[in-house]
């Protein structure tokens, strides 16, 4: 029974009841009903997931290794069943959408990297064939997978896949059903993702939500929805900032950093972090509104795609390759990374800066309580996509 406003401010739900004028519920408060039930789940992040990374951070530190992977970033293909304004992936790898990657090629690249954190990601992973094999031996082999979907296929993976403390869903959501449906160019999506999130965690799975800024994202429209992902249980909210890597032909729609910086101090105002789950860690909120300056680290989060490791990093390809040691080199990050490639200019991405706020506070006990505090509080994460 939903309508379209003409306020274009929202959808709305009109009640109508005999002999009682039309009642029109705001349109937050009607997804707050519908998906966010009274019982909802309280959501636990396992503490293995914090033991497992810092001994991880540890055993390389010992080795003195100078660049290593936190994050497997894995796609398994790059086709997918929407065509996002903003998606990079379907346009850069048009000519290779009907590829994809053998079970065995995943796991081979999943043991090159050797992180301990795996995010499955695209294109659309829930269109894999294999993806309910890929992520049981992934979880068997505990490894922390989280698997990036844009939520319209979720449901029917829930049979196929066990919840497990070492599987999360992240879901795509850029705002709410307004905003979120013109994000991704079709209607009915957000409502079909939240279904599908809510049934997920009614039955015991771990879930998250990815929301990426971009020009004109709107901080109450996410103040909405971070309250409806938090009420409802998700674990997590992680924010990144959407850039012009070059890649996609409407640049009018990407932040720069300045832009950015703007509006994340409206996102994340001190009292809405308070308020929300957020997942990423509070040094990285800290970054994003501007407060924190970092150098990229985005060898920390290797990307496999059909082609090969994306080189040098996941928003940029200038080239890949078979050889994941390739990324690791000084020759490469010479020339990418902040002041280096203009490209990087107004970049954000929680691939490239979420680890270097982690490997900072490896020098700085201020910033590791910090951080620490935020994992223990269940307020803070890894960001994982
Ligand atoms: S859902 Fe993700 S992969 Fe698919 S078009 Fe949108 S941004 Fe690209
Ligand atoms: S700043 Fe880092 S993550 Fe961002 S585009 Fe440049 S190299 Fe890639």
């Amino acid at each position: 029974m939903g309508e379209r406003s003409s306020g274009g401010i929202g959808w709305r739900k009109t009640v109508a009841v005999v002999g009682v004028p039309t009642v029109k519920l705001n349109s937050a408060e009607a997804a707050l009903r519908e998906f966010a039930p009274a019982n909802a789940p309280k959501p636990k992040r396992p503490a293995e997931l914090g033991i497992r990374l810092f001994a991880y951070l540890l055993k390389n530190k010992l080795r003195w290794r100078k660049r290593f992977p936190l994050v497997t970033m894995l796609e398994p293909l790059e086709a997918c069943n929407l065509t996002c304004e903003g998606c990079g992936r379907i346009r850069e790898y048009e000519p290779v959408l009907h590829r994809m990657l053998t079970l065995e090629e995943c796991l081979r690249a999943v043991e090159a990297s050797g992180a301990p954190i795996i995010s499955v990601a695209g294109g659309e992973p829930t269109m894999y064939p294999h993806l309910p094999a890929l992520l049981n031996e992934l979880v068997r082999r505990k490894y922390f997978v989280y698997c990036c979907t844009n939520g319209i296929l979720l449901e029917r993976l829930l049979s196929k896949v066990p919840p497990s403390k070492y599987l999360c869903w992240v879901v795509h959501l850029d705002g709410m059903e307004e905003r979120h449906d013109a994000s991704v160019s079709r209607r009915g999506v957000f409502r079909t993702a939240m279904k599908a999130a809510k049934k997920a965690l009614e039955q015991g799975y771990r879930v998250c939500s990815n929301t990426t800024l971009f020009k004109g994202s709107d901080p109450e429209d996410l103040h909405q929805l971070f309250a409806l992902v938090t009420r409802m249980g998700f674990e997590g909210i992680m924010v990144t900032g959407g850039f012009d890597y070059g890649t996609v032909p409407n640049s009018e729609v990407f932040l720069t950093r300045q832009e950015s910086i703007q509006v994340f101090q409206k996102v994340l105002a001190d009292d809405e972090v308070r308020q929300f789950r957020f997942y990423n860690n509070p040094l990285y909120l800290d970054f994003l509104r501007g407060r924190r300056h970092y150098q990229c680290t985005a060898y920390s989060n290797p990307t496999y795609t059909i082609l090969g490791w994306r080189k040098p990093c996941y928003p940029l390809a200038d080239g890949h390759t078979q050889d994941i040691q390739e990324l690791f080199q000084d020759e490469v990050w010479q020339r990418y990374g902040l002041g280096k490639d203009p490209r990087c200019a107004n970049c954000t991405m929680h691939c490239g800066f979420e680890s270097s706020t982690i490997y900072g506070a490896l020098r700085n006990p201020l910033d590791m309580v910090r951080m620490a505090h935020g994992v223990v509080a269940k307020k803070s994460g890894v960001g994982a996509s």
